[in-house]
């Protein structure tokens, strides 16, 4: 079974989707078969890894409320090892449909389960909201990796987000973890480096070591339609990503073995 991971702050603009797509290209470097689920309207997972949201047939829309397979949805990515579940300009509708299907936040999972045993690790990119998609996102999960700005207001939107996960422990996915907080954009300056001491001192084990520096090749590469990794390897913002893939493996393998 893969470790199905859920990338999700309900702020937008916090390096979600560039968090998912370069963990995701990171572990399929490592050659981990890799599979990023977009279950954001926006598809920017999508256009990042060159595939656009207006040439996509068959989106994790129709896998939600079509029964289309997730495997008739997955397309195959520029790196070997990483395979992506687009989304599609109907996911917009999505969030009201699915409010009227049964068994409406355990659809993802129900998609998922059906290829699971073809990857290593499924990563979830979620919208900047905490409604049925990102609820979908959570109950498919085994962990949530939460990327966190250091900026002045983090730790208020922390709160909301961790009551939610709370939430779906209770009621729909009791196993749900809290893989980790990666700090992102992470600027040269005492804000920054107040706000990740304090994020440290309250959230000790969970707070991943790597850090996410603000690089602006990060920024440049999904309008090339390319992860870092084939945009610029040697950048600081690629190496970083290496490094919390290698963080996040870690933590799987661990936790793989204590199961
Ligand atoms: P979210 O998915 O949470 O809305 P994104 O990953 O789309 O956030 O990031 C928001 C914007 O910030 C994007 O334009 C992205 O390219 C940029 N960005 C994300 N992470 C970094 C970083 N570490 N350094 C510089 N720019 C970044
Ligand atoms: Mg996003």
């Amino acid at each position: 079974m893969p470790r199905i991971i859920t990338i999700a702050n309900q702020k937008g603009g916090v390096g979600k989707t560039t968090t998912a797509v370069n963990l995701a290209a990171s572990l399929a470097a490592a050659e981990r078969r890799t599979l990023l689920i977009d279950v954001d309207p926006q598809g920017n997972a999508g256009s990042a890894l060159g595939i656009a949201r207006d040439e996509v047939e068959a989106s994790v829309y129709e896998a939600l409320l079509d029964g289309v397979p997730l495997a008739d949805v997955v397309r195959k990515t520029e790196l070997k090892f990483l395979d992506l579940a687009p989304a599609s300009r109907h996911l917009v509708g999505a969030e009201l449909e699915l409010a009227d299907v049964s068994g409406r936040e355990r659809r993802l999972a129900d998609a998922v389960a059906a290829i699971a045993s073809e990857y290593e690790y499924v990563l979830i990119d979620c919208p900047p909201s905490l409604g049925l998609l990102t609820l979908n996102g959570l109950v498919a999960a085994q962990g949530v990796i939460i990327p966190l700005q250091c900026e002045y207001f983090a730790l208020e939107g922390l709160a909301d987000v961790l009551r939610t996960i709370d939430l779906v422990k209770e009621q729909a996915n009791p196993g749900l973890l809290v893989d980790g907080i990666v700090l992102t954009m992470h600027a040269a300056n005492n804000l920054a480096q107040q706000v990740e001491d304090e994020i440290r001192k309250h959230f000790r084990r969970e707070v991943f070591k790597t850090v996410i520096p603000r690089n602006v090749r990060l920024s440049e590469s999904p309008s090339h339609g390319k992860p870092i990794l084939l945009y610029d390897v040697a950048s600081k913002g690629c190496q970083s990503y290496l490094e919390l893939a290698r963080e996040v493996v870690k933590r799987a393998d661990r936790l793989g073995k204590a199961a």
